[in-house]
């Protein structure tokens, strides 16, 4: 439902409207814009006010001064001469003389030199935005973003007004369609068809009660603001549109979940959590007892628990899990705990075995590598309540797994497993409690939004014997010492990862190949030692062989790729060394680093990177998004070397890849949104949250007249979205 109110429906082919044709349809489609509700709906990446934009002279001082210059500045300048001298190793270079009426300055340009030079000319009138520098004492950008503006733009800027900014794609400039062009356009099809294309969405309640503007007239600030607070206000609107559809979804989804069938009402005051805890050579945190006593009074109540329970690698949810567990045994039912590997589960399994010592409780596990007549033996025990709690991974959802009576549900690693699968699980019994464990550090402002029909609980306190594991950035100028290092700690008895982008040695890209360097390791490094080879594209039962081999030390080093992101615990591990470490997201750097520091040894993390950020240029990439991608590399290095705390991990993460990122969201499962910044929103997730489910509690099948436009909305949004899963 991320995508109610935004997604895609032809309504009339762009092509035919005037001033577009093939050409400018085709570079619009490929930007995503395919129907005239698309080009309305579609938002200016930034504004040109009196604000942001500065003279070369404000600029200048900026830079002389602390606070640096910020991110989004543009300054409005007119092109005087350009140059190409030859550089001194043969290469040309563009050097574009431009002014304002407070000084001069100089744009430099690499690559693309006969295309700006063509493209350009003295007297014209450009925006330029990017970072500024000072080179041989003259204010200086290389490879700036440019815009073409006209004097009157220029005028009315200075007079007050904002103009709008859109998002340009390689495809979109060469069909001439350009910032300035967009407007026109828009402006154009606004006065025929905003009417149409843009009903409001909104009841009259919550536009009066939220001070929200009419859908038409937001839009039309978007792209034609009257004034910042105009604008502002067109801002907030979208936002609550968007969040508000997608948490209603949320809300229908937790009414549907509610009424279907009840669940157990489990007589909580066992005994068998004492006993255990009795048994542990340590006390719960006070996070664990915290989050304990919420599932136990979900567990007493008939409503069948949905609730998620998300706390850091190593943070104790398996000791939580247990507890809650052994509550549903004392009330004479089974437990099922999968888990997404065969390896997890059998660490599992014997984990609980170990801490179960001496209750008459029997763990068994069911995989897919289980022999026939072990299955089968298996199965009629299950069936007949000889097993209290089954360990398994996918296995638990084939045919012929029947419990006597299910009542409570473990998934650990949540993020591995579909929701179908978690369906097909709850269906094999009454209504069993459902605890889901997760890892994956989402930020707080973000679990709401995210689990809106789950019930969370957090363990946000790592127990007190832990010694925080030691990162250390290393350039691989000095990579030798990283090995020597490695080497120490090996002598020591202990273990180390060394992880590596890419599977094989690629000809496009510039990156590390585990199965390259596991060679080289071998070979120049590391002979006298025994090295293992990890990567996804190995078969399953290989990986779990060299994972064993790894957890009984018989291998001293694995190289590997992020395979071993969600692993089994190896508390010998006190090394992970992560190389072109600038190519992975922080969220997946964090992931790796909990491999290790799981043991009572002081543990390292040591990320390898280039010793200059060098990237490649990438296809598709604006310079802006280029310079971007470099700082941002930068800052999930340095955050991961100032902090081990995976809450704190997650935002700084989510604040970098910033909302418009949507490989970025898409890869971590957050939905997508098109107006909300999910950092910075927080407050408005709250509200819509608040009217979202009032609403579905209130009128749940929004038959009432007065939420008719709603129910229009809503269900025009799933149809949209419905199409666009079809086509995507
Ligand atoms: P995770 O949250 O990653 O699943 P585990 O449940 O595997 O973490 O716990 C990690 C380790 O910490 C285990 O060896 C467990 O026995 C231990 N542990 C759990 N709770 C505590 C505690 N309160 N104090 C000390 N050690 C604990
Ligand atoms: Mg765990």
């Amino acid at each position: 439902m991320a995508k109610a109110s935004n997604t895609k429906q032809p309504t009339f082919p762009l092509q035919y409207i005037k001033g577009i044709g093939p050409a400018r349809a085709a570079a619009l489609a490929e930007a995503g814009i395919r129907t005239i509700r698309d080009l309305l709906l579609f938002t200016p990446r930034a504004y040109l006010d009196r604000r942001t934009v500065l003279t070369l002279r404000q600029t200048r001082m900026l830079l002389s001064g602390e606070e640096g210059v910020p991110d989004e500045v543009t300054v409005l300048v007119e092109v005087k001469r350009m140059n190409v001298p030859v550089g001194r190793n043969g290469r040309n270079r563009l050097v574009m003389r431009v002014f304002d009426a407070t000084g001069e300055a100089n744009l430099v340009f690499f690559q693309g030199v006969r295309y700006f030079t063509q493209a350009y000319q003295p007297g014209e009138l450009l925006a330029i935005s990017g970072p500024p520098e000072i080179f041989g004492g003259v204010l200086q950008w290389t490879h700036p973003e440019l815009e073409k503006m006209e004097r009157e733009e220029e005028e009315l800027i200075h007079s007050g007004r904002i103009i709008p900014q859109y998002r340009e794609t390689q495809k979109m400039k060469s069909a001439g369609l350009t910032s300035r062009s967009m407007r026109k356009l828009i402006e154009s099809i606004f006065e025929s068809h905003a009417e149409e294309e843009l009903k409001e969405t909104l009841s009259d309640a919550l536009l009066n009660e939220f001070q929200l503007l009419p859908k038409e007239e937001a839009v039309r600030q978007l792209h034609f603001p009257d004034s910042e607070e105009k604008l502002e206000r067109a801002r907030y609107r979208m936002k609550f549109e968007e969040l508000f559809f997608f948490e209603l979804g949320l809300a229908f989804r937790k009414e549907t979940a509610k009424s279907e069938r009840p669940g157990i009402a489990f007589n909580v005051a066992s005994d068998l959590p004492r006993q255990l805890l009795n048994q542990l050579p340590f006390d719960l945190t006070g996070a664990q007892k915290r989050t304990l006593k919420e599932i136990l009074d979900d567990m007493s109540s008939s409503q069948p628990m949905n609730r998620l329970l998300q706390g850091d690698v190593g943070s104790g949810k398996t000791i939580v899990s247990l507890l809650a567990m052994l509550v549903a045994i004392d009330n004479g039912y089974q437990c099922a705990m999968m888990a997404p590997t065969e390896i997890l589960v059998e660490q599992h399994t014997q984990t609980l075995r170990r801490l179960l010592e001496g209750f008459p409780i029997k763990v068994e596990q069911l995989v897919g590598s289980l022999k026939k007549r072990m299955r089968e033996n298996l199965l009629y025990d299950l069936r007949n309540n000889n097993i209290q709690i089954l360990v398994g991974t996918h296995a638990l959802f084939q045919e012929g797994v029947e419990f006597a009576n299910l009542g409570f549900v473990v998934i650990d690693e949540q993020h591995r497993f579909g929701v179908k699968q978690r369906a097909a699980l709850m269906e094999k019994g009454t209504m069993p409690d459902t605890l889901i464990m997760s890892a994956t550090p989402i930020p707080r402002t973000l679990t709401m939004t995210l689990y809106g029909d789950l019930d969370v609980s957090v363990i946000d306190e790592l127990p007190a014997n832990r010694k925080p594991i030691k990162t250390a950035i290393r350039f691989e100028s000095a990579v030798d010492n990283v090995w020597n290092f490695v080497r120490l700690e090996v002598m020591e008895g202990r273990q180390a990862y060394i992880v590596y982008p890419l599977v094989e040695k690629s000809e496009k890209l510039e990156l590390k190949s585990a199965v390259e360097h596991y060679e080289y390791h071998k070979e120049v490094n590391f002979p006298d030692l025994r090295l293992g080879l990890l990567h996804g594209q190995m078969f399953w039962y290989e990986k779990e062989e060299i994972m064993r081999d790894f957890l009984d030390k018989k291998i001293d080093i694995l190289i590997a790729t992020t395979v071993i992101e969600v692993g089994i615990d190896v508390p010998n591990a006190s090394v992970m060394v992560i190389e072109n470490a600038e190519r992975f997201g922080l969220s997946q750097l964090h992931q790796l680093r909990g491999r290790v520091g799981r043991g009572n040894e002081q543990s390292y993390c040591v990320l390898v990177t280039k010793d200059h950020f060098r990237y490649q240029m990438r296809r598709g990439m604006t310079q802006n998004e280029q310079r971007k991608e470099r700082t941002a590399s930068i800052r999930r290095l340095q955050a991961m070397s100032e902090t081990t705390d995976g809450f704190k991990i997650s935002e700084i993460d989510l604040e970098l890849r910033g909302p418009g990122d949507m490989v970025g969201t898409r890869q971590s499962g957050m939905p997508e949104f098109d107006h909300v910044n999910l950092i910075t929103d927080g407050p408005i997730v709250a509200e819509t949250r608040k009217a979202a489910f009032a609403l579905a509690a209130d009128d749940p099948e929004l038959s009432k007249p007065e939420n008719k436009v709603i129910r229009e909305a809503y269900f025009a949004g799933m149809k949209r979205s419905l199409k666009y899963a079809e086509v995507g």
